[in-house]
């Protein structure tokens, strides 16, 4: 972490110091966590008041206290009016006085591949932070911001959204040099009731810029025109229509599975062959060269760490099980445009084509319609046998002719899979929302194939 001390802290979060004055190297909010040294910052959530937990934050290494009313401690501590408004606080302290390049970005579907994309090209080129996971939220932004150091170079932030404002307030902390939003798509619908909600609300991110900083804007997106049209700063466009300022010409499969192309920043151009697979990840590599480009990433570089760069783990991940079975594992999230990515990638497989599926979660009453296309989908790419398991994946199985079965247990969905994958080339698209937990799907197969 940058260091700072507590009365800096207590000045910008208009708090009142009660103890010494400390340096702070660290700052934590979960007693759990691995690393919790320095400031503990009691959060109060629906369902939990870290207040009540002060006592484990002292056990655990706590060397100082941001509480929102005084409690009975030896160590120094800071009171606020509103904890959680005072950890943006400190996070946009620490953010100016990083000389760091800051790249923040969001979008529907892709934001963690590619902020893991740029984080990769960029490592090459110096030390360089980036979200973990998928701390993306108003905690685990600021918390990503308290781990910056004086060495990084570059930090690669990730914001996710749930509903309006979430972005303003995120992208306020970080104040990105450059923003990017990888597309619109329907995730997360409950809480912004349609697509343009969601380009709206994805939209604050462009927003918050300055006019030296750069919008990085996805021209392939249906909602391109209405974020163009209001945005004030530089503006790099990516896509593959011509008019895009990065794009991809001359592309084709490799044997591997992975796209190659012709990568033209401006009139500058390079052959990229990716490893990861799916054609959506030419986009998502314009999207990480627009990126690395605008913050002054010579073109080289960026083409070698696209090559180099092996995907995220539950995200299209191949596994090669035996020279009959191939695993994809998808189950870290699904929406339709994530879905219909992940089965154009089955479509290109040789042999026995399964998609086993779980519920796509939060499409609130867009839920029936989604999974219907779902099936739909699947039948139209050449999916022979539809494998589901959940409340609404039953509704994709009756969109799709082609057969199947539906489960009520991961255990049998198991056991159905085997039996229909022996002695028969066979790729099987194992997908889900979280809650679906089709990962135990996955793993049974990588433990005892
Ligand atoms: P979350 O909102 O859960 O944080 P995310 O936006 O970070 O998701 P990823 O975790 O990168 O997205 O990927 C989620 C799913 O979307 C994966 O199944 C991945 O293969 C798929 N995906 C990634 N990029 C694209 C894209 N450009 N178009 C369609 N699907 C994509
Ligand atoms: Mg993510």
């Amino acid at each position: 972490m940058i260091a700072i001390d507590l009365l800096n802290i207590s000045e910008v979060t208009n708090g009142k110091l009660l103890g010494e004055n400390l340096v702070i190297n660290n700052i934590f909010t979960d007693t759990r966590a691995k690393d919790n040294s320095g400031l503990f910052i009691a959060i109060r959530g629906a369902s939990f008041d870290a207040h009540n937990f002060i006592s484990d934050a002292e056990a655990c290494g706590a060397s100082a206290l941001l509480v929102e009313k005084e409690c009975s401690s030896l160590l120094p501590q800071v009171v606020v009016k509103d904890t959680r408004q005072a950890m943006a606080d400190i996070a946009k302290l620490v953010r100016k006085l990083s000389v760091a390049k800051f790249i923040g970005l969001t979008g529907s579907v892709g934001k963690t591949t590619v902020k893991e994309m740029i984080a990769h090209v960029l490592s090459q080129c110096g030390n360089t932070l980036a979200t973990a996971g998928n701390f993306n939220n108003d905690i685990g932004v600021p918390l990503t911001l308290f781990r910056l150091t004086n060495e990084d170079k570059f930090a690669v932030i990730e914001m996710g959204a749930n509903k309006p404002g979430d972005i303003r307030y995120t992208s306020n902390i970080v104040s990105p040099n450059v923003a990017l939003i990888t597309n619109v798509a329907a995730a997360h619908l409950e809480g912004f009731g349609d697509l343009q909600g969601v380009a709206t609300a994805k939209g604050e991110i462009y927003q918050s810029l300055s006019k030296q900083d750069t919008a990085i804007v996805n021209i392939d997106d249906s909602f391109a025109q209405y974020w163009l049209n209001n945005i004030t700063c530089n503006i790099v466009k990516f896509g593959l229509q011509p008019t895009a300022d990065v794009t991809a010409i001359n592309i084709h499969r490799n044997s591997n599975g992975g796209y190659s192309f012709e990568l033209c920043i401006y009139d500058h151009s390079i052959e990229v062959n990716l490893k990861v697979p799916g054609k959506h990840n030419i986009l998502n590599a314009l999207a990480c060269a627009s990126a690395c480009n605008a913050i002054g990433i010579e073109t080289k570089k960026i083409a070698s760490g696209l090559e180099s760069f092996d995907g995220v783990s539950g995200r299209l991940q191949i596994h090669q099980i035996d020279n009959l079975l191939t695993i994809i594992d998808d189950t870290y999230n699904a929406n339709y445009t994530s879905l219909a990515a992940g089965i154009d990638v089955l479509a290109e497989q040789n042999g026995q084509k399964i998609l086993a599926l779980g519920d796509m979660g939060e499409l609130g009453q867009h839920s029936r319609e989604y999974h219907y296309k779902a099936g739909q989908y699947a039948e139209q790419a050449g999916v022979d046998l539809l494998v589901t398991i959940g409340i609404n994946s039953r509704i994709a199985q009756s969109a799709f002719a082609n057969g199947g079965e539906h489960f009520e247990t991961h255990q049998a969905m198991i056991e159905y899979l085997k039996q229909k994958s022996k002695n028969i080339k066979t790729t099987i698209l194992m997908k889900g929302s979280r809650s679906a937990h089709m990962e135990k799907v996955v793993n049974a197969f990588l433990e005892s194939p």
